[in-house]
């Protein structure tokens, strides 16, 4: 017997209606909605190791500005966001901080970095 999923493709912004096909294995069957084969790539990942950018704040002190913005220049296991969230509020930082700088290195050994997206002098 096999279920289907169906997902939208977030990779660009047609936003296809993907079908995923599933054995009662967990094994991917036939995919299709597809437009390109991005949206395969972005369906199998999403049934075996969905993963997400994270964006957020981090907060300044010492400065006007109270919080600066950040994310993770990689997406990180959906599984492990709130993991990584509880990491990102815990932190301070001091200023200068510039956009690109690195705030915290490796969040949780997920090899994404968490990288400032904005200034604070
Ligand atoms: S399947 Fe291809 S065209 Fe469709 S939303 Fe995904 S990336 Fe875009």
């Amino acid at each position: 017997m096999s279920n289907c999923k169906v997902l939208t493709c977030i990779v660009c912004p047609i936003g296809c209606r993907i079908s995923v096909e599933t054995g009662d294995d967990g094994g991917i069957g036939k995919i299709t909605g597809n437009s390109c084969k991005r949206g395969i790539a972005y369906a199998e990942a999403e049934c075996t190791n969905p993963l997400r950018t994270i964006t957020s704040t981090v907060r300044v002190e010492g400065s006007q500005i109270k919080v600066v913005p950040v994310k993770t220049d990689k997406p990180v296991p959906k599984a492990l966001i709130m993991d990584c969230m509880k990491e990102i509020n815990k932190l301070r930082v001091s200023p200068p901080v510039r956009s690109g700088d690195v705030i915290i290195e490796d969040l949780l050994k997920t090899g994404a970095n968490v990288i400032a997206t904005g200034n604070s002098e």
